[in-house]
């Protein structure tokens, strides 16, 4: 049996266009361009070539982008200060500040800083805290990510087993919360966690948001299980470049499982994506605009 390959660039590439086609309907009906705040600081190599791509796909979706890159010792007040500027700038309906931020920094009070209905990262404890009250809210991009392509192999989640490895605020943690709105029964494991790979097997749904290359072992997935990548580990190649993987060994993942995201092009593709969706979300709510259809 080989296993589906579940593929995020095609998912991602359809995501985006709706997005497009919606955000051309709300500036032809209501005069209204999404706009987007994206604040670098520093010159991480990684967070760089993110930064670059969230602006291009921005733009290609027909909704403005502003880029804001600070020194790495920036002062505090003065990221603190830029947030304030975003946070009432009418052109500006959603801000993500580019994590992580340089030492010195403290990202727990800068994102305490965004505006929530301007937070489409999903990271303000307001709507950490809406997500986990099972209310409407601003949802982080990855987790948001992770839910559309299982569906794209199983419609409804409804009773199904799942699993995620990873609690983190950023991923592990959100995605439970968006499968326990499916109606999906869920499992959060972590470095803590005893015999995980028998709490795998019983997963028809498996989540892996850990960052350790190849820690899920084909033995630990349950037959026809659906299998979604979450982590990134760069390896230096041969050639002096990097390589992407992920944290499923995904040839062996392939023999067992249903369906199988790869790394690269699977959550990764869908995480821009949906910061997309997120910035038109908000820019609708702040706009008193109905939800648009993406
Ligand atoms: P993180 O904050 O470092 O969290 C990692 C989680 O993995 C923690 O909860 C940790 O448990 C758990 N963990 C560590 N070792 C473990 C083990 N041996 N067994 C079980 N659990 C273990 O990382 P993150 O921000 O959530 O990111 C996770 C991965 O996803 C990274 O590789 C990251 O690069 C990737 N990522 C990808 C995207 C994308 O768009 N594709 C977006 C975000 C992140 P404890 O809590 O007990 O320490």
């Amino acid at each position: 049996m080989t296993a589906q390959i579940i593929d995020g660039k095609i998912i991602a590439a359809d995501l985006r266009a709706r997005v497009a086609d919606e955000v051309a309907r709300v500036k032809r009906d209501h005069g209204l361009t999404p706009g987007l705040a994206v604040v670098l600081v520093g010159n991480d190599p990684a967070s760089e070539v993110y930064v670059r791509s969230k602006h291009k796909q921005t733009q290609a979706a027909g909704m403005a982008s502003f880029e804001h890159v600070l020194p790495a010792d920036v002062a505090q007040a003065d990221l603190l200060a830029l947030i304030a500027k975003l946070n009432t700038d009418p052109a500006v309906h959603g801000i993500l500040v580019q994590l992580p931020l340089p030492k010195g920094l403290d990202t727990e009070k800068v994102i305490a800083a965004i505006d929530p209905a301007k937070d489409v990262d999903g990271l303000h404890p307001h709507n950490a805290g809406r997500l986990a009250g099972g209310l409407p809210a601003l949802s982080p991009c990855t987790p948001l990510g992770c839910i559309i392509l299982t569906k794209s192999v199983h419609p409804s989640l409804e009773g199904m087993n799942a699993i995620v490895i990873g609690r983190s605020n950023l991923v592990g943690r959100p995605l439970v919360q968006l499968l326990l709105n499916e109606n999906a029964t869920v499992t959060i494991a972590h470095s803590r966690s005893r015999d995980l790979p028998s709490l795998c097997r019983q997963a028809d749904l498996v989540y892996a948001a850990v960052g350790r290359a190849e820690m899920v072992r084909g033995d630990w997935i349950k037959p026809g299980a659906t299998v979604i990548d979450v982590g990134i580990t760069r390896v230096p190649t041969a050639e002096g470049k990097t390589r992407l993987i992920g944290d499923v060994a995904f040839d062996e993942a392939m023999k067992v499982a249903g369906a199988v995201t790869p790394v690269p092009g699977g959550v990764g593709q869908m995480t821009v994506a949906c910061l997309l969706v997120n910035t038109l979300r908000a820019a609708c709510a702040i706009k008193g605009l109905p939800a648009p259809g993406v």
